[in-house]
């Protein structure tokens, strides 16, 4: 008998369509990596067994969903489609007005675009790659505001994902509220591993921003499994629905950029929601030149019917139970073998900690990109690298960002894989780390100039 099998997040759903996955050979595989430059990202589809790169737009849709595919409304301009998604962000997430756009960073450009200034700061809990970009394309500075113990994988804090009012206030006070267009909080804080915000830490950052008159812009990619760990850990909050909570949630900022492609179950999609007039109606004009008309923003019909149907699926306690479930069982499973992850494991992903795992490869030398490319060659299991690549580099000095976590992330689909694949895949990882001492590093032999990880090039040492 093992205590690990615990069945409480046992799939709310059964399979009605199945795509058969294709096995590979230790040699195709060795030789799809030389191809692919060592970079999980330039792998080719067909020659990943389970594909765990990341669980963007990656969602298995429901029935309901590709039912309401069927009622895509194609027209041009205020199709059916576009008000029933518009009805529900309204209900869900609070705010007032609706620009659709083609997916999370589509909203990002509009946002940062519109408010920010040249040799303005953005304040946030911790980067995102697009968001970032966007902010300092914009002529804006990215400042990290999150808590101390985000930085550490170690740190069972339940809401790593909090930011510091001590070094939101002290930046404040160092720039200037002027300079400070808005703080991002994005819940959770995908680079931090899927850690959530809490409930009491969004008031207080609402409060400070309120006596400055500064602007808070939620990343709401992946709120609502934000919202079901304030459920599991924040006082209160317990007997809440996770729509309630949500909406709580959205309650505390100005704005939400959302890329649908997470929390939402479709496959492509995002909208920026906001609730000041004067924005809405520069950003619905911008989306026209960017993305397309404001009641489309570069989607069909079909596309923002499931997402307006993915929003209802979303919040639903059996889902989301289910879906971080999966992840923890995942975490549990590598923990009691020793693994070393973050913890505690996340909403969408588990992050195997490449700096504890590989300790004598130099952070100069990739150590988590080098890892995710032995898992690939060890059984066809794709992840992706977050560390010193996904940094990128700095602006000013243009060398290397050193963040403090060389991460590998186990990104999980949503209701796509079964408990037996989430078997396999620690066993490849156990695989591993059974022959981690042998395994040497790499260096670049290709760098392009914006987020590079996606098509960075390496070569074994
Ligand atoms: C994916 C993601 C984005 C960007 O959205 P895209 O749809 O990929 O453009 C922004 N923020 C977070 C937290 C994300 O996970």
């Amino acid at each position: 008998m093992t205590k690990l099998a615990k069945r409480s997040w046992a799939e709310p759903f059964k399979i009605k369509v199945v795509e058969p996955l294709r096995m590979t050979s230790r040699e195709e595989r060795e030789r799809a990596l030389v191809e692919a430059g060592y970079n999980t990202f330039l792998l080719k589809s067909k020659d990943v067994y389970i594909d765990l790169l990341t669980d963007s737009g990656t969602n298995a849709m429901s029935d309901y969903q590709w039912a309401g595919m069927m009622l895509g409304d194609e027209a041009y301009a205020g199709s059916e489609n576009f008000y029933h998604l518009e009805e529900n962000v309204q209900k869900y997430y609070g705010y007032k007005y609706l620009v659709p756009t083609h997916q999370g960073r589509g909203a990002e450009h509009l946002i940062s675009s519109i408010l920010i200034k040249d040799g303005d700061f953005v304040p946030g809990n911790m980067y995102f790659t697009t968001t970032r970009l966007h902010q300092e394309l914009a002529g804006g500075t990215f400042v990290d505001v999150i808590i101390d113990e985000a930085h550490d994988p170690q740190s069972l804090h339940p809401f790593k994902g909090n930011i510091d009012l001590n070094k939101l206030e002290a930046l404040i006070n160092k720039v200037g509220a002027k300079k400070i267009p808005y703080v991002t909080v994005a819940a959770t804080v995908n680079m931090a591993g899927g850690q959530p915000i809490s409930i009491a830490n969004l008031r207080e950052v609402r409060e400070l921003t309120k006596k400055h008159g500064i602007r808070v812009v939620l990343d709401a990619t992946r709120a609502v499994e934000n919202a079901w760990f304030i459920k599991q850990r924040e006082k209160g909050y317990e007997k809440k629905t996770i729509a309630e909570i949500l909406f709580e949630m959205c309650s505390f900022t100005d704005a939400a950029t959302m890329s649908g492609k997470k929390d939402l179950l479709v496959n492509i999609g995002g909208f920026l929601a906001l609730n000041d007039y004067d924005i809405f109606e520069e950003a619905r004009n911008l989306v026209v030149v960017y993305e397309g008309l404001h009641t489309y923003g570069g989607l069909a019909g079909r596309d923002m019917e499931a997402m307006a149907r993915g929003i209802e699926e979303a919040v639903q306690e059996e889902h989301i139970k289910a879906r971080i479930g999966q992840v923890e069982y995942v975490g549990e499973r590598l923990m009691s073998i020793g693994i070393p992850i973050v913890q505690p494991s996340g909403g969408h992903a588990i992050f195997l900690d490449a700096r504890r795992f590989l300790p004598q490869i130099k952070q100069t030398e990739f150590p988590a990109q080098t890892l995710a490319a032995e898992l690939y060659a060890e059984s066809g299991v794709r992840s992706m690298e977050r560390g010193i690549v996904s940094a990128g580099r700095n602006k000013e000095t243009g060398d290397h960002n050193y963040p403090k976590l060389e991460l590998v992330r186990l990104t999980f689909p949503r209701r796509v894989y079964t408990q037996a694949h989430c078997d396999v895949v620690t066993e490849a990882v156990e695989a591993v780390y059974d022959r981690r001492e042998e395994i040497r590093g790499m260096e670049t032999e290709y760098e392009p100039k914006y987020l590079r990880f996606f098509q960075m090039r390496f070569k074994k040492l």
